[in-house]
């Protein structure tokens, strides 16, 4: 029944190494799936902001899976996909299992146990903290970031910064949705960032 189910989701199973290809012929689907299951919700969490709901796209096995497959396609010779809390560790688990390599969460501050590195960074008020654990990487791994949404570029800058701390290299961050009229990107110009869709 799983592999019936894949076949219907056009999309190759999760079972593949670092070496396989992604499955083909899906990149220019992503965007039309995003713009259909992914939902504007006005004013949440506060008035003025229009939040990118994805549970409607996680709901969906043949979204979500071309979704984790788009992610994670073109990158071949990573060592480790980091997930930021708490939407992103949803799609970069998958993300990890597809590529045949380990995963990392970012956490927001005090959940991880054990030595972290902690970065805070500036928020519209106030500022936040994300954290991980020391040992998570190996020197010199090869990191791949992903999250559901690239807004501020604040967090992704953090986040970055403590994958860089840990010794080891950003490589790239992908993401589902960019908002570009946010500028996110201009905080990140060191970063190969890779959008499935550009708002
Ligand atoms: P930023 O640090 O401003 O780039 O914000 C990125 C983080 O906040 C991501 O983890 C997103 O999940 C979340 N986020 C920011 N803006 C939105 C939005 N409009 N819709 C959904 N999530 C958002």
């Amino acid at each position: 029944a799983a592999a019936v189910r894949q076949e219907e989701a056009q999309v190759a199973p999760l079972t593949g190494s670092a070496s396989d290809q992604p499955a083909p012929g899906h990149a220019g689907d992503i965007a039309a799936t995003l713009t259909k299951l992914v939902r504007d919700v006005p004013d949440h969490p506060r008035p003025g902001v229009t939040f990118k709901d994805i549970m409607p796209l996680l709901a969906d096995a043949q979204g979500f899976a071309a979704a984790v497959n788009a992610l994670a396609a073109g990158h071949e010779g990573i060592d480790k996909v980091v997930g930021i809390e708490a939407r992103g560790f949803i799609l970069a688990a998958p993300v990890a299992c597809w590529l045949g390599v380990g995963f990392v969460p970012v956490r927001k501050q005090g959940k991880l146990p054990g030595p972290t590195y902690a970065e805070t960074y500036e928020l519209e008020y106030g500022t936040a903290t994300v954290e991980v654990q020391v040992d998570a990487f190996g020197a010199g791994d090869r990191v791949l970031m992903i999250d559901d949404v690239l807004a501020t570029g604040g967090t992704a800058a953090a986040t970055a910064a403590l994958i860089r701390r840990a010794d080891a290299e950003v490589v790239s961050l992908g993401v589902l949705i960019e908002l570009g009229f946010l500028g996110g990107r201009d905080r990140l110009a060191d970063l190969d960032i890779r959008p499935l869709l550009r708002v």
